[in-house]
């Protein structure tokens, strides 16, 4: 029959966060009054299994409608993958390297490889806006040897000629002169999160595929930062052959990548009990179960963490779930400061986990968002394959993440005009900027919308049913519903190489 066309397929995915935004107010409100009102116990307890398995049906209904269009949106998404891989390819393997212009990526920060590797990507945003080839000897201090981890990134352009040091600095050039800087060679060095505002930053995407995408996924932005995140993380064999190794038998769909971060993240991020992420399991078989009524579904979990407890302990809570885990690499990756041998765990555990049917997580971790990154070479829309339980996904040196507000919405308790404002989406890199955006969360506090407005959204004011950032217009601070707004998707200039048009 007749597809969907672009709005109907809209309306389809707003259902579904809808759905999912009514579940998450609905459990948080109910936990409070079974908290709060002893008397009120016994008709929580009633609500909850009544409403939860009507939920999980409504859900059922609308993946099945989501279900119409797969054959066909697969055809779609099979082409855009291909022709982004084809661009990237040309990109980075020009016929005659002495002439190609360069870009070397210069990453001196030490950290965790989630982190290494996304600062390596943003080279590559910005190498492909400029029609330069990234190269880099991927070596730094954490982990000095990349380059035998990843295939190289590029067949014909092996070493750059000349010192690092004496390459210029590449300037950020605006939106009419995409390359600006004429040097055969510049360098782009990151020694912290880089929060440049390039034209080609994360959280954009060329324009000419925002149509198709848009079509298609729920998320283009996350899309497009999955296809230059899987093209740097193309495994050796040598590690292909360790993932396939580590899967073992137990590995077996359908299974849910839960990813729990603990040891050091806890002066980062707030801690998250293993209940949070098992609700999230817990949700995600309960509509499978609904969709596969004939099937005996064994609720396998595939578990990567940094605490050696975590896996004994859902053991014993979750007596229902089957866990599968690779144990050693959590007694590794306590280690991890100091080595680069966690490398190889930390590897079989990201790809393993983008390799489930959904994910569980959280998105303040690097390793979080690099699972769901890794989802999006799949052939439909992976923007709904994982949840996090604490922060909305974003991008190191990312454009600010825009909210254009559809309906108005009324503070019924505004935060105090008092909250400072603080730079546009950017790391909150001070204890001060954290405390903020910790007391707005933690206070419920809301803002004042009226359709029309712009909001800066912040990743870490992120309820699962609240969203909450700066109203530009106002200059307040606060949280507001997620369904009166819609994301910005903001298009950035890429040249289309020839005869790579879709
Ligand atoms: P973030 O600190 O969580 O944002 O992520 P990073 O990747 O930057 O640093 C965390 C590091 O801890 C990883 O690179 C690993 O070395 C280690 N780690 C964290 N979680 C896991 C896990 O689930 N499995 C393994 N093997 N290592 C982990």
């Amino acid at each position: 029959g007749e597809s969907f066309d672009l709005q109907e397929r809209q309306h389809i995915r707003n259902a579904m966060s809808d759905v999912e935004q009514i579940q998450a107010m609905v459990r948080h409100q109910l936990i409070k009054i079974y908290q709060e009102s002893p008397k009120a116990q016994p008709l929580v307890i009633k609500m909850i299994k009544q409403f939860f398995p009507l939920k999980s049906a409504l859900t059922a209904e609308i993946e099945e409608l989501k279900e119409l269009t797969k054959q066909e949106d697969g055809e779609l998404f099979k082409k855009l993958r291909k022709t982004v891989e084809r661009r990237i390819d040309l990109n980075q393997n020009p016929a005659k390297c002495s002439t190609a212009k360069k870009l070397y990526c210069n990453v001196q920060s030490a950290c965790g490889f989630g982190c290494i590797i996304h600062h390596y990507t943003i080279c590559l945003f910005i190498s492909l806006g400029t029609g330069r080839v990234m190269m880099s000897n991927m070596s730094n201090l954490a982990y000095p040897n990349m380059d035998k981890i990843f295939l190289p990134l590029s067949r014909t352009c092996l070493t750059a000629e000349g010192n690092v040091d004496d390459y210029p600095e590449w300037e950020s050039p605006n939106d009419e002169h995409p390359s600006s800087s004429d040097a055969p060679i510049v360098k782009v060095s990151i020694v912290y999160h880089r929060d440049r505002k390039t034209p080609f930053a994360p959280w954009t995407v060329p324009k000419d595929l925002i149509p198709s995408l848009e079509r298609i996924h729920g998320n283009p932005m996350l899309w497009w930062i999955g296809q230059l995140q899987s093209y740097l993380m193309r495994p050796q064999k040598w590690l292909s052959d360790s993932i396939k190794e580590a899967k073992g038998e137990e590995f077996q769909h359908p299974i849910v990548g839960v990813h729990v971060r603990r040891s050091d993240k806890i002066s980062e991020a707030s801690y998250m009990a293993n209940d949070a992420y098992m609700t999230a399991v817990s949700d995600w078989y309960d509509t499978y179960e609904m969709r596969h009524p004939n099937e005996t579904v064994v609720r396998r979990i595939f578990l990567a963490t940094d605490d050696i407890l975590i896996g004994s302990q859902l053991k014993i809570t979750y007596p229902k779930y089957r866990i599968v885990q690779i144990q050693k690499n959590a007694v590794v990756a306590l280690a991890k400061r100091f080595s680069g041998s966690g490398l190889e765990g930390i590897l079989q555990d990201v790809f393993l986990m983008a390799e489930c049917d959904y994910f569980v997580g959280t998105m303040s971790s690097n390793v979080g968002r690099l699972v769901h990154e890794l989802m999006q070479t799949r052939d439909y829309d992976t923007s709904n394959a994982a949840i996090t339980i604490d922060h909305s996904f974003r991008y190191y040196g990312q454009f600010p993440e825009r909210h254009l507000v559809l309906n108005d919405h009324h503070a019924e308790n505004p935060c105090p005009p008092e909250f400072e404002p603080l730079p546009p989406n950017q790391f909150p890199k001070y204890v001060r900027e954290r405390l903020q955006l910790e007391n707005i969360l933690k206070q419920g506090c809301e803002v004042e919308l009226r359709k029309g407005d712009i909001i800066d959204a912040w990743p870490e004011l992120n309820n699962n049913y609240m969203r909450g950032g700066v109203n530009i217009r106002s200059g307040r601070w606060g949280l507001y519903p997620k369904f009166k707004v819609k994301q910005i998707i903001e298009p950035a200039p890429y040249p289309v190489i020839e005869n790579t048009s879709l």
